[in-house]
């Protein structure tokens, strides 16, 4: 982090976080560095919990209080179960920080033979975004086994979801 803030970051994007215990130690870290912003997602796996296995509205409501942290989310999770993690949000979380999402493909890593194996079937990212951004998401884009042609997709579908949503 130290590193980062000195090579003059805007922002930190602090990622792919499992704990809760994580989370709060890295938030308190950056208030080492008050004029330093970063968003914060978790690692999530299912619809409700971290990978570590916390409740994710009480993961999120643990880091919501530092005005350092402006965006809120989860990255590395399978497609499906973002939609359900975005009902959890806490009340008002929307309202004070961006809403951070972007999942993995949802292919799963095969250590044994080392290649990726496909998502059998489900929503294409794409189809799942206006759910997303229904849900309250504001950045959204890609991790893990995305495309750069994905996210150049994922752009698409927001700014005509955005082009909607506006009088
Ligand atoms: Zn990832």
């Amino acid at each position: 982090m130290k590193t980062l803030v000195e090579g003059g970051v805007d922002l930190l994007a602090i990622e792919t976080i499992p704990a809760q215990n994580e989370a709060e130690a890295l938030t308190s870290l950056l208030a080492e560095y008050p004029t330093t912003t970063a968003w914060l997602t978790y690692t999530c796996k299912d619809g409700l919990h971290t990978c570590h296995g916390e409740n994710f509205c009480d993961a999120v409501k643990a880091v919501m209080s530092s005005d350092q942290i402006v965006g809120v989310g989860v990255n590395c999770t399978h497609p499906e179960y973002i939609e359900s993690l975005l009902q959890q949000l806490p009340p008002g979380v929307r309202d004070r920080k961006a809403i951070v999402v972007y999942p993995n493909s949802g292919d799963i890593w095969d250590k044994e033979t080392n290649t990726w194996i496909r998502r059998a079937s489900g929503a294409t990212l794409c189809q799942l975004v206006p759910c997303w951004m229904d849900a309250g998401a504001t950045w959204v884009g890609g991790c893990c086994h995305v495309t750069a042609a994905d996210v150049s997709d994922i752009s698409r579908v927001m700014a005509t979801y955005l082009q909607g949503a506006s009088p």
